[in-house]
């Protein structure tokens, strides 16, 4: 079974993140660095995605909703959220728990467009913690 992949909006993404149980991907390259991130995403570089693919298994242990995003979610993003799906669909990786997969709707950019919080670390997975219930930051 291949799970299909289904696009969330910047709005419905806000809502859906004070969940546990929701992981946030970020598939850009170089991008996060320089440019921010959504706050609380996980970073796994697309050029790289394959390799990783295990382990970014591990990291969302206990998530069973997935948001993956890239610059603008046309091309690596949906890219990176299919490779997930066919990879656990051909390990038969069902113990995964991850039941949605989904790609944010005009990525990085249209969410940092609109206004919705950016975080600036430098941490692979990103700890901001910004369901509870702090404000977005304007800097
Ligand atoms: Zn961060």
């Amino acid at each position: 079974m291949t799970r299909s992949t289904t696009y969330i909006t910047a709005s419905q993404l806000l809502s859906l993140k004070r969940r546990p149980n929701i992981a946030i991907v970020d598939v850009r390259d170089d991008e996060r660095s320089c440019d921010g991130h959504i706050a609380g995403s996980l970073h796994f570089a697309s050029d790289t995605f394959l390799d990783k693919l295990p382990s970014l298994v591990q990291s969302v242990k206990g998530k069973d909703t997935l948001v993956f995003h890239c610059a603008l979610s046309q091309v690596r993003g949906p890219k990176c959220a299919r490779r997930l799906a066919e990879y656990l669909s051909d390990e038969m990786q069902d113990d995964a728990g991850i039941k949605n997969i989904m790609v944010l709707e005009r990525g990085y950019n249209g969410w940092e467009a609109s206004g919705r919080p950016v975080c600036r670390c430098t941490d692979v997975f990103c700890k901001d913690n910004s369901e509870h219930g702090q404000q977005s930051n304007q800097s």
